[in-house]
């Protein structure tokens, strides 16, 4: 029987592992099916974590985490969970292998996955010139032409990111405006291999046997069509939270979840179910940051270990 079984091992999970773990707590058990670090692993630029050097990858910046929270004893298991039910007060983990696991408190810290733009042709290229990673698959467009969809912070530090390795970035928004923050449009627009193709409907990937060759845009101001002949095609477009193992055998979930199904948690990152906390990017009203994902690891730690008394 786990004092507290944590689902997901990014900023949030670590931190809740290591507040939990050298909070007292004995048996800790992260579940993460990849490896520890979560989804910032996949930034190539990180400027904004309180006390960090230089502008550092998000590997870099989660490389130590784990074998702190190891060294404090929070276990790892390396399987994703299916499902979590309660009955009475304790919690059953179903994990990937059937497997059972009880647990008298869990915290869910599973983050968000990359949302599809629903572009025609995306689906059926993914994998073969359609990528959300710009650190895993940039390499394969080096010095060659790119187009990028997106309008926020992932998409523009990713294109100044890709713009260091092709030859040009189209960056392809719907909109004339950016979401992303004031100094990363400056970076943004620094970069004299990014073309800003705005106020566009991207209409298809086009592709043959070898992956993607284009992308069809149409200018929502003229009509007019234009196609970026391009080998490759990165979508940030925003993200879906990761909330299923909640998902009951009749539908419902175990505890209460908006219409995104985000988490509702409150200050303490408590859902409406004793014992059953969610904190970061899976939760209600998230400010998607590392620091802020850490801070609601640290804050659901502390209040389990006042639950679990
Ligand atoms: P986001 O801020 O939600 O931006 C998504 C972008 O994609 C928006 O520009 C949106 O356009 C566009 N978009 C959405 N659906 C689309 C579709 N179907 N077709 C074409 N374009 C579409 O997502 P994000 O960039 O992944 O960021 C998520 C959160 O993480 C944000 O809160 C962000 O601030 C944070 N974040 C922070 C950092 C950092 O601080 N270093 C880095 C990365 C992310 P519209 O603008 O027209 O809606």
């Amino acid at each position: 029987m786990l004092d507290l079984a944590i689902i997901g091992g990014g900023p949030a999970g670590l931190t809740a592992g290591l507040y939990a773990t050298r909070g007292g707590l004995n048996n800790v058990t992260m579940f993460e099916m990849g490896m520890p670090g979560g989804q910032i692993t996949g930034s190539s630029e990180i400027e904004n974590y309180p006390g960090q050097g230089p502008i550092m990858t998000g590997m870099e910046l989660m490389d130590s985490w784990p074998e702190q929270c190891k060294r404090f004893g929070l276990e790892h298991v390396m399987s994703k969970v299916l499902q979590v039910v309660k009955n009475e007060d304790i919690f059953t983990l179903t994990l990937e292998d059937g497997s059972k696991v009880e647990a008298k408190s869990v915290l869910l810290a599973t983050g968000s996955v990359p949302r599809s733009a629903g572009i025609p042709g995306e689906d059926k290229f993914f994998g073969r010139g359609i990528s959300t990673c710009a650190t895993c698959d940039g390499f394969f467009y080096k010095n060659k032409e790119v187009a990028l969809i997106g309008g926020g912070d992932s998409a523009l530090e990713e294109a100044v990111y890709l713009a260091k390795l092709c030859s040009k970035v189209y960056l392809v928004h719907r909109r004339d405006s950016y979401r992303a923050a004031p100094s990363t449009i400056e970076h943004m627009k620094a970069c004299k291999n990014i073309e800003e193709v705005t106020n566009v409907d991207s209409q298809e990937i086009l592709g043959d046997n070898m992956g993607v060759t284009g992308l069809i845009v149409k200018s929502k101001v003229t009509g007019e069509i234009r196609q970026l002949d391009v080998p490759g095609v990165f979508v940030f477009v925003g993200r879906d939270v990761l909330s299923d193992s909640l998902k009951q055998d009749d539908g419902s979930y175990l505890c209460d979840v908006n219409e995104a199904t985000e988490v509702i948690v409150d200050l303490k990152m408590r859902t409406n179910v004793p014992g059953l906390y969610a904190a970061g990017d899976v939760r209600i009203d998230a400010a998607k940051q590392v620091v802020c994902a850490a801070a609601d690891g640290a804050t659901a730690a502390v209040d389990i270990i006042e639950y679990l008394g």
